[in-house]
């Protein structure tokens, strides 16, 4: 049996980036409460680890940021690497909280993309996921956007305008990307598209597309990440025939190790690379190797 890691996989640099911003922003605010309005990445661990650095995450499924927001009086408030609304920094500034942006660069640069489009009259269609904290932060820009998370989704558009523009969240499948945009000039002939999938993304659903001989593909990474979800989403289209999204090797089931020569393990861009040394070290133990 062989285990071999994917690479890249893991952590991206908008990670990275955003874990050192939320640390330097305590270790420039000892004594006030520093706060991170939402998940600053999706991985529990993550969370732990800020944490542990005293950095408090404000996060609760059925609140919204708004409301969140409304628990705190006073301190630092971090906005995570996905992006967040005007309103948003509007409601921190009127409470006369002090923010930290740490959106990713990529995100920036499809939110001003948008909003470039947006000032030239342009409608604009945007591939995102429902309820993902970057979709919610670029549809709060206009009402002049309009989501579509499937080829389902574009029948339903309703859109009458001279110029449209398409571009879609950053952490998509590129194939299912390839797949709306042959969909959507059917339906648009002479729109505009300009893909926006990051390099950290593609290149590692990319990486897993390569693979040749996979009979298990471990994804290592948190449910909620939809980056992880996109990878484990590419090992099934590209014909693995085992692909297994697991948050830490504790949910490694042995029985799925039968009768299995070639086993890969990536992760997505928010898993600690202690997480996937983990699973990899857990295997290696497993095969004796
Ligand atoms: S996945 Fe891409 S867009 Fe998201 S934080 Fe990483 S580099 Fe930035």
């Amino acid at each position: 049996m062989k285990i071999q890691k994917v690479i890249p996989s893991g952590y991206c640099k908008g990670v990275v980036n955003a874990i050192g911003i939320a640390k330097q922003t305590k270790a420039e605010h000892p004594e006030e409460p520093v706060y991170i309005l939402g998940m600053l990445v999706h991985n529990s661990h993550v969370s732990k680890e800020l944490e542990d650095a005293g950095i408090i995450t404000l996060y609760d499924e059925h609140k919204s940021k708004e409301q969140l927001l409304d628990e705190v009086d006073e301190g630092v408030i971090i906005f995570t690497a996905h992006g967040i609304s005007d309103a948003i920094k509007e409601k921190v500034a009127s409470k006369g909280l002090q923010y930290v942006d740490a959106t990713c660069v990529d995100v920036l640069k499809t939110q001003n993309l948008i909003r470039k489009h947006l000032n030239d009259g342009d409608e604009v269609i945007y591939f995102g996921k429902k309820g993902h904290p970057e979709a919610e932060a670029v549809l709060s820009i206009s009402d002049r956007i309009h989501l579509i998370s499937s080829k389902e989704d574009i029948d339903r558009l309703d859109i009458v305008a001279d110029k449209i523009f398409f571009t879609n969240q950053t952490t998509m499948s590129y194939l299912e990307l390839a797949e709306i945009i042959d969909h959507l000039k059917e339906r648009y002939p002479s729109i505009y598209i300009q893909p926006e999938v990051c390099n950290a993304t593609s290149s590692r659903q990319k990486a897993i597309y390569e693979l040749k001989d996979c009979d298990l593909l471990y994804v290592v990474g948190d449910l909620r990440s939809n980056n992880t979800n996109m990878l484990k989403e590419i090992g099934l289209k590209h014909g693995i025939k085992k692909v297994l999204l697991i948050q830490t090797y504790e949910d490694i089931d042995e029985s799925d190790l039968q009768d299995v020569e070639n086993i890969y393990v990536t992760a997505g861009a928010s898993t600690p690379p202690e997480l996937i040394r983990q699973v990899i070290d857990h295997l290696t133990a497993y095969t004796g190797q």
